[in-house]
């Protein structure tokens, strides 16, 4: 295994001088150096062939002892210095204090066809984070963002990736419902990989600690490694650098959106300054077209996550990260306008995605009420989003009438579907029939279009949970097929048709597939 290991990060940010374990307060620094945990009995269940391309190895290497040792924490390779990030944030509208990588430890960073990644454990021990808790990962979380990073990256959604999952061999301690009935679990490590796994709340904690000069450092490195194009840092590049930031995490959020994505633990924390989605914790697909849902029952109450809610929170978000960086700028005015910014390019940058999702080339001024009226008509009664979206390319103008039945089988409950329901989905398709006459669009590219945003197979919330149970079981296969299937979520795939269809019943309200904790 030969890698082109690199250490930009350390060598440019200031180190915690405590290189003890302990749990503490970490002042003036970006990091702590901390040794991985040992594992009682690694065993690999899975890699992904495109990260280990794109890291620069191979197949064989990944079957070595070597690579199972490194990623699961065994070995620390030679001239690399692991360590854990110190960040802060808003948990629930709430400022939370430091929170920083409890159970992520950082290996090292390799560069390959120019590009430069961190290589980061999840739930590979304890570190001065982990405040009350283990540092350690169950299998389940770690087969949900294992499968679940991959399958964004292929559906175009910005993401952080993964490159293997593993198991540790240690028996982990949790409680899944936060009920008093702790269970023992398998314990698993997954490897993730990004360009950063900086946080909005990496900036945030030292603002809160009035710690300028780091903060300084902290955002000029930044701009300096991933925002090259920005110049030299100053002021008028630390506005410009926010205004990229606000943008790409615009652009994320409105992949979400258009896939059904439901983060579920939307912190200042788990905001990625890349504009990634980061921390796979209590997410969820939507089923049914629900606004209002969110799979994490910690929110159960305030469903501030909730799905329809997303874009506005990355903006709420913004807020608390101009406010980190305000000491750097002392003016709020550029800081202002790209809040405005956003806000307006939230409603156009949605809408525009709305109209791909429909297969509309062009623009019109009402376009936004025939949206309104489908996002009213698909919330009349339990109406699957994937499979709706996916089949409404099959819907041809000149025949309004056949409208219903193209997307039939999307609906959950088809004795639910009432006269009055009918009447408004018939009303929708005459105008969108009205509509798509005025598009110059081809029947031919429209449908090619639509398909190629709308995605026929994503990692519906009881597919993982399936995949979970077998691997609880030491049955992996099924892990390899969700992985291998989501890997082309917008091709059709005969072989591979049961998937696309509506969650079972039973897994309607079964832990896990429709509610989830952060408790992973
Ligand atoms: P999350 O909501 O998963 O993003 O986690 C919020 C904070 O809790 C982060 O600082 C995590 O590192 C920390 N955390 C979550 N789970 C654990 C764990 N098992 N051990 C240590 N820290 C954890
Ligand atoms: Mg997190």
């Amino acid at each position: 295994m030969k890698l082109n290991i690199k250490n930009t990060f350390t060598s440019q940010l200031p180190a915690d001088p405590i290189t003890d374990n302990s749990r503490r307060q970490v002042t003036k620094a970006c990091y702590s150096f901390v040794t991985p945990k040992q594992t009682a009995k690694p065993e690999l269940i899975h890699v992904s062939p495109e990260m280990l391309d794109t890291l620069g190895m191979s197949e064989n290497d990944a079957k070595t002892k070597q690579f199972l040792n490194v990623f699961t924490g065994n070995t620390v390779m030679e001239g690399t210095t692991p360590y854990a990030m110190c960040y802060g944030g808003h948990q629930f509208g709430h400022w939370a204090g430091q929170l920083g990588d409890g159970r992520a430890i950082n290996l090292f960073e390799v560069e390959h066809n120019n590009k430069n990644w961190k290589l980061q454990l999840k739930g590979a021990g304890e570190t001065p984070y982990s405040r009350t808790a283990d540092g350690l990962a169950v299998l389940r979380s770690s087969v949900r963002e294992y499968l679940c990073s991959e399958a964004m990256y292929h559906l175009g959604v910005p993401t952080t990736r993964a490159l293997s999952l593993a198991l540790s061999g240690d028996q982990v301690l949790r409680d899944v419902m936060y009920n008093g009935n702790p269970d023992y679990e398998k314990g698993a490590i997954v490897s993730r990989i990004s360009p950063s796994f900086l946080r909005f709340g990496s900036f945030e904690i030292l603002a809160s600690r009035q710690d300028t000069e780091t903060l300084k450092t902290l955002v000029d490195y930044t701009i300096n490694t991933h925002f090259a194009h920005l110049g030299p840092p100053n002021k008028q590049a630390y506005v410009q650098f926010f205004n990229d930031v606000a943008m790409r995490s615009l652009d994320m959020v409105i992949h979400w959106q258009r896939v059904g994505f439901v983060h579920g633990v939307m912190n200042t924390d788990n905001l990625s300054i890349l504009g990634l989605t980061i921390d796979y914790g209590p997410y969820g697909w939507l089923e049914g077209f629900e606004p209002g849902w969110t799979p994490n029952t910690t929110d159960n109450q305030n469903k501030r996550y909730q799905y329809g809610s997303q874009p506005d929170i990355v903006l709420w978000n913004l807020y608390q990260l101009a406010n980190a960086l305000y000491p750097l700028i002392e003016e709020a005015e550029g800081l202002e306008a790209v809040l405005a910014n956003y806000a307006e390019q939230k409603d156009i940058q949605y809408l525009q995605m709305m109209r791909s999702k429909i297969g509309l080339s062009s623009e019109e001024q009402l376009d936004a009420n025939l949206i309104q009226e489908l996002e009213d008509c698909l919330q009349l009664t339990e109406t699957d989003m994937t499979i709706v979206f996916r089949n409404l390319s099959d819907f041809d103008g000149a025949n309004p009438t056949n409208g219903l039945q193209i997307i039939r089988e999307s609906f959950y409950d088809i004795k639910a579907v009432t006269e009055a329901i009918k009447d408004r989905w018939n009303l929708w398709f005459d105008s969108y029939a009205d509509r798509l006459e005025r598009d110059p669009i081809s029947a031919k590219a429209k449908k090619e279009n639509m398909n190629s945003v709308n995605p026929k197979y994503v990692l519906r919330n009881y597919m993982a949970q399936l995949a979970i149970d077998d691997a609880n079981k030491g049955d992996y296969k099924l892990i390899d097929d969700l992985f291998n299937l989501l890997k082309q979520p917008y091709a059709e795939q005969p072989k591979h048709e049961k998937w696309f269809a509506k969650r079972p019943e039973w897994a309607r309200h079964k832990v896990g597939c429709s509610m989830l904790s952060c408790s992973s």
